[in-house]
């Protein structure tokens, strides 16, 4: 639920080769005409997972995260090992459903994608630490392109709690703090 260059705003595993209508034409003809209803996806996001569904609460509250609107973090959390996403509100979970988020081949992505970013901010400390800033510069812009790019969100945003210098180590904990800081 967080995208990297031209990816796909729903899985960010692939790229973004449709334009999903967020808020299906069928609900709402003129919602085609609004700039923000119009997300980049994939056609398997688009076509074979969200197609026209839009799910709302009793009161008529939409039940999907917008990704362009809303902290898609307060609504889920993604467990970085696995890959695995789950909903921490309603609206979480529903979204987890209609696009898909569970698919097997997103959540081995995402556990991968956990390893690369590992590895790539402790390279990253080390350049920035031994001065070769041009290195250090490239590797935080690949970083921030990469498929899974809500995996290094989720990464950051976990920087504070209790016990990630254990789990992430001294460097990454650097780097996600140089982040943080920047965004
Ligand atoms: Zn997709």
């Amino acid at each position: 639920m967080a995208s990297g260059f031209s990816r796909c705003m729903y899985c960010g595993d692939s790229q973004g080769t449709d334009i999903d209508h967020f808020k299906p034409i069928v609900e709402d003809p003129l919602s085609a005409f609004v700039w923000t209803n119009h997300l980049l996806a994939c056609s398997h996001c688009n076509s074979n997972e969200k197609r026209d569904r839009y799910p709302c609460s009793a009161s008529g509250e939409c039940l999907l995260v917008d990704p362009c609107a809303e902290d898609p973090w307060d609504h889920l959390v993604l467990t970085l090992s696995t890959g695995e996403y789950a909903g921490v509100t309603p609206k979480g979970w529903a979204t987890i459903e209609v696009f898909g988020l569970g698919r097997p081949d997103l959540e081995r992505g995402r556990a991968k994608a956990y390893v690369r970013c590992k590895s790539m901010l402790r390279d990253w400390a080390v350049q920035e630490r031994e001065g070769r800033s041009e290195d250090a510069r490239e590797i935080i812009e690949s970083l921030t392109v990469q498929p899974f790019a809500d995996v290094l969100y989720a990464m950051v945003r976990r920087v504070d709690d209790p016990g990630a210098l254990t789990v992430f180590g001294r460097d990454i904990i650097y780097a996600l703090k140089k982040i943080e800081d920047a965004a």
